[in-house]
């Protein structure tokens, strides 16, 4: 039994399990269950990898990327996460989410979304198996993230304003939450992340495996060998990471590099650099590392990246954190941004500002020439590209 994976009980070390209101617990009882026999039966993984390979375009490439290489001083390769159906990582998840929705025999869907990928990711495989989609988002959000709303509602998807709180995020989760309680037999809450109660962590986790399963064959395919001496992931949730992370956690001779947002500066008040300022809390019904005020009340995160800006992490990150096992690292706005117009000039490849953030550790690290270096390239720019213009336009003022 793996130290860095989940337990029998739903935990990683001390963090996880399933910290939810009393009725909820059959919705998340039947999930627990039943997850593990469907995710491992022939049928599910048949209809699960046809579909990653016909209708997301798996297995994304492994591509060492030469101009970077040659500037850092190591072979760095790139996961191309950001050439799959929709542009990112988040695909992988919600097909196999969708397919285990179908077998538990649930004809309605609900997701909460903060930058409104997650919503799209859901409301594609909802359009795709024909599936009422009903997607929460905070009022904010839905202000700053129109051209996602409209993919969304040309989807099929019905978005529903949450106007509580602070109108992000933790309040359409908690939309979210009150909508599974009110509706629990039919309904079908798609969970994002490898956050939310046991099982949502392990599951999402698997689901996402699918990357570093290619990236040892791919490896092994051009280098000779299975294992880089690190892989690095930017951090949000966490599920890109637990999937680029997944089959090298017992392998400790593979440097696990996880990258926070850090804002504006970690000690500025304005960052989501979780493990740096977080403590043991329950957010999303799980234990794990949060960030929070003096009364335990959850602080607004801040990242220019909206998918790195949530105020927890998953709890196999809390535990990977803790233990040691992972590195946790961050990077500034300002770092990501350079980031992806170094990648953008050198490889011709326009990263996701989520993904930049990983990329931007690289100048940070002591890298040794015939270092093996793999970073997951969770998703692609197109939705950052009013972002990047604004930046350039600054710097050549
Ligand atoms: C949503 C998103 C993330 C952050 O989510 P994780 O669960 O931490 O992976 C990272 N990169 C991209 C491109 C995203 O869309």
């Amino acid at each position: 039994m793996s130290k860095f994976q989940v337990d029998e009980n739903g935990y990683y070390g001390q963090f996880g399990g399933a910290y939810i209101p009393e009725l909820l617990y059959p919705n998340v009882k039947e999930l627990e269950d039943n997850y593990l026999k469907i995710i491992e039966s022939d049928a599910f993984q048949k209809e699960y990898l046809y579909l990653l390979k016909q209708y997301v375009g798996r297995p994304t490439p492994l591509y060492l990327a030469p101009n970077l290489s040659e500037k850092y001083g190591a072979h760095i390769y790139l996961k191309r996460e950001d050439l799959n159906h929709t542009g990112a990582h988040k695909v992988n998840n919600t097909i196999g989410q969708i397919l285990i929705a179908k077998k538990l025999g649930k004809k309605r869907i609900i997701a909460e979304t903060g930058a409104g990928q997650h919503g799209v990711a859901t409301a594609t495989v909802c359009a795709l198996m024909n599936l009422e989609c009903i997607v929460f988002m905070g009022e904010v959000d839905i202000k700053r993230q129109s051209p996602n709303v409209a993919r969304m509602k040309m989807l099929g998807a019905t978005v529903v304003a949450a106007t509580s709180g602070s109108k992000t995020l933790k309040d359409a989760t908690n939309e979210a939450i009150r909508d599974w309680i009110q509706h629990p037999e039919e309904t079908y809450y798609l969970i994002g992340s490898v956050v939310g109660p046991h099982p949502y962590p392990d599951m999402v986790a698997r689901l996402q495996a699918i990357i570093s399963e290619e990236i040892k064959w791919q490896l092994k395919e051009q280098t000779g060998k299975e294992n880089p001496d690190a892989i690095i992931a930017c951090v949000g949730g966490g599920s890109n990471a637990a999937g680029a992370f997944y089959h090298y956690l017992d392998d400790e001779e593979v440097k696990l590099i996880a990258v926070e947002a850090a804002g504006l500066g970690v000690d500025t008040g304005e960052s989501a650099a979780t493990s740096q300022l977080g403590q043991v809390g329950v957010i999303h019904g799980s234990k794990t590392i949060l960030m929070q005020d003096e009364y335990g009340q959850i602080t607004e995160p801040y990242s220019i990246s909206a998918g790195l800006d949530y105020p927890g992490v998953g709890p196999i990150h809390a535990n990977l954190f803790e233990s040691g096992r992972g590195t946790f690292l961050n990077a500034t706005d300002d770092e990501a941004l350079q980031a992806a117009f170094e990648l953008t000039e050198l490889e011709g490849i326009i990263p996701a500002l989520e993904s930049s953030h990983a990329l931007a550790i690289l100048g940070k690290l002591d890298l040794k020439k015939d270092d093996v270096i793999v970073v997951n390239l969770s998703g692609r720019g197109d939705k950052d590209m009013e972002t990047y213009i604004n930046y350039l336009e600054a710097r050549n003022k």
